[in-house]
């Protein structure tokens, strides 16, 4: 899919956050045994023992509605940059960062005004706490997805050309419109992407496609440095957002509940991220 402009109204923007609300819930409760078929399977690996997953319906949109990738755009390309933060674009009238959590849908035109102000990206600063075992960390986190890519399913290349589709930004603790910041429910991360009616697009319509941003936060409530197992958590959580699923599972053990499940891609989230795959899309971003 090209990146161009044109006349396509912009569609609904996702935004989507992820709380961390503390350690799991006690044990996995008995009903997630119950295993619903996962989607359509693609090529398995001969031999592979894929645990059985359940697609979980949260992976639409709050109006019932889906967005993920086309074949077409991948290999998407990660920019995963070395802390950068773009909180320091101040709205005037606020007086608080234009990325603040009260204004995510604004994130990828903040971001694509960013990359495209000659100096204006070279020139961020670095996130406040950041350190480069968290980059390793969110590299980490993100490539947890990459079984699926061997599925056929999409498929993603981290990039150190700053011309990419999702690009990860950092930040020292997130802050509300009035500049407050949020502490309540310790938000290590978050996602946001602007996207296009699929059919509209096929039909011919250009969009004005935006870069999807993820944010992640350095630091925990208490201020201390994210220490690297929640970090590859966090990472890998955002970047499923950024895969397609918008919303968050129920079942704590999963990746992409609020409670970050484990920390690994759970066989639901497998399960669900193969079944998207194999449904035309509502939305791309
Ligand atoms: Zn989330």
């Amino acid at each position: 899919m090209g990146r161009g402009t044109g006349e396509i109204a912009r569609g609904v923007i996702a935004v989507l956050a992820a709380t961390c609300l503390g350690a799991l819930p006690g044990p996995a409760s008995a009903a997630r045994a119950q295993g619903r078929p996962a989607a359509p399977r693609h090529t398995p690996a001969a031999g592979s023992a894929r645990a059985a997953g359940a697609v979980y319906p949260e992976f639409r949109r709050a109006d019932g509605t889906t967005n993920r990738w086309l074949s077409d755009q991948m290999p998407l390309k990660v920019y995963v940059s070395h802390g950068l933060a773009i909180d320091g674009f101040i709205d005037e009238q606020l007086g608080a960062p234009i990325a603040n959590t009260s204004n995510v849908a604004a994130w990828p035109d903040l971001a694509a005004s960013i990359l495209s102000t000659p100096g204006q990206f070279k020139s961020l600063p670095v996130a406040q706490g950041y350190t480069e075992e968290q980059y390793a960390a969110a590299v980490q986190g993100i490539s947890m997805w990459k079984p699926l890519e061997r599925e056929g399913l999409f498929s993603y290349v981290l990039t150190s050309d700053p011309d990419a589709d999702i690009y990860v930004f950092w930040v020292h603790h997130f802050v509300d419109r009035s500049g407050m910041a949020l502490f309540a429910g310790d938000i290590r991360g978050y996602t946001s992407m602007t996207v296009f009616p699929y059919r509209q697009v096929m039909a011919g319509g250009k969009a004005d496609f935006k870069p999807v941003v993820i944010m992640l936060r350095t630091t925990e409530s208490n201020g201390v440095p994210m220490p690297a197992p929640k970090m590859r958590a966090s990472a890998a959580h955002e970047f499923g957002h950024a895969l397609g699923i918008a919303n968050h599972s129920r079942n704590p053990v999963d990746l992409m509940s609020i409670y970050y499940g484990y920390g690994v891609v759970s066989p639901n989230d497998a399960a669900t991220m193969r079944y998207l795959y194999h449904l035309v899309p509502d939305y791309i971003p």
